[in-house]
């Protein structure tokens, strides 16, 4: 069993010339590794699977080549000393991953991967069970780590501190940390996910996995996974210099962006007070980086 780490997370008011106060929890500043929502998602899953003290514990999850998740999934097992597989999207990585900033720290962590094709990586249910046919013990987590015991993990980002905010943000993904938000947020309180990936499944799945129906979806401005805009990146690099927090492309930037948008236009009532959970993600960083660099286009300040 792990013990649930002690944890202060801080919250920061982001200081602007809106008739609302925003405010954001660094969850990103967790762990180095296994950062912002995915250390909890993470730990209540591993916890439930070593309860009944496996003899050879293994993790094994999906994703693709610059996933948050899967950097979170080697990370924790490098923390908590458990081997970890990564079963990772497009054979053509399988002789030059090395290149790749997010596998090769994953690596160094001490995941062991799989390659597939994009073709094969469409079929989890076949994968699964391949996998947990090769590995019965093992604990194969779905790609991007949600499931029930995530959404009960999330539990652990809401407390006393965040009581207080009309509005709790944050970045949609698949969909299990607004699930957990959803779930442990006050009465009187609002959540809001920022969608950054088209899927048109993703409110009924919250809706079961929260039970409540506290929350709405919106679309961030380039909400087609894993895109990046112009317009984004000098949002990102601009809010560094004024705030001094760094923002990741993917999901956190995107969510940022939009509450400003979302002020801007007055979308909350005067003197509201929002937060939003800074999720982490900022090993994608230097991913996306490269590949903008290979582009010839605008990059991510380091
Ligand atoms: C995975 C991730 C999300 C989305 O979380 P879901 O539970 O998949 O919706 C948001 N922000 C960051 C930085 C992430 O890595």
């Amino acid at each position: 069993m792990l013990q649930i780490p002690e944890h202060k997370i801080p919250i920061i008011e982001i200081k602007t010339d809106f008739d609302v106060r925003i405010f954001i929890k660094r969850e990103d500043l967790i762990h180095p590794t296994i950062s912002g929502n995915k250390f909890w998602k993470l730990f209540f899953n591993v916890n439930q699977y070593l309860k009944p003290k496996p003899e050879n514990p293994l993790i094994i999850s999906f994703g693709g080549a610059f996933s948050n998740h899967i950097a979170s999934v080697a990370g924790f097992g490098k923390e908590f000393g458990i081997p970890t597989v990564g079963i990772i999207r497009g054979n053509e990585l399988e002789n030059n991953w090395q290149r790749n900033p997010t596998l090769s720290e994953a690596c160094e962590n001490g995941m062991q991967f799989f390659f597939v094709s994009r073709e094969d990586y469409q079929n989890k249910e076949r994968l699964t069970q391949e996998f947990s046919d090769k590995y019965p013990d093992a604990l194969i987590i779905p790609e991007g780590g949600s499931n029930e015991m995530a959404v009960e993990g999330v539990r652990y980002m809401l407390g006393n501190d965040t009581k207080d905010f009309d509005y709790l943000c944050t970045a949609v993904g698949t969909g299990g940390t607004i699930a957990g938000v959803s779930r442990f947020a006050e009465q009187h309180q609002n959540v809001i996910g920022i969608r950054v990936v088209k899927d048109d499944s993703l409110e009924k799945t919250i809706s079961e996995w929260s039970g409540r129906n506290n929350f709405e979806l919106m679309d961030a401005a380039e909400n087609r996974y894993g895109k990046i805009s112009d317009e984004n990146i000098r949002f990102i690099n601009w809010f560094y210099n004024e705030y001094k927090i760094p923002l990741d492309p993917i999901y956190t930037g995107k969510m940022m962006e939009m509450i400003f948008d979302l002020a801007e236009k007055k979308y909350f009532p005067k003197d509201s007070k929002i937060l939003a959970f800074h999720t982490g993600g900022l090993q994608g960083i230097k991913g996306a980086n490269l590949f903008l660099k290979n582009k010839g286009r605008e990059r991510i300040a380091e």
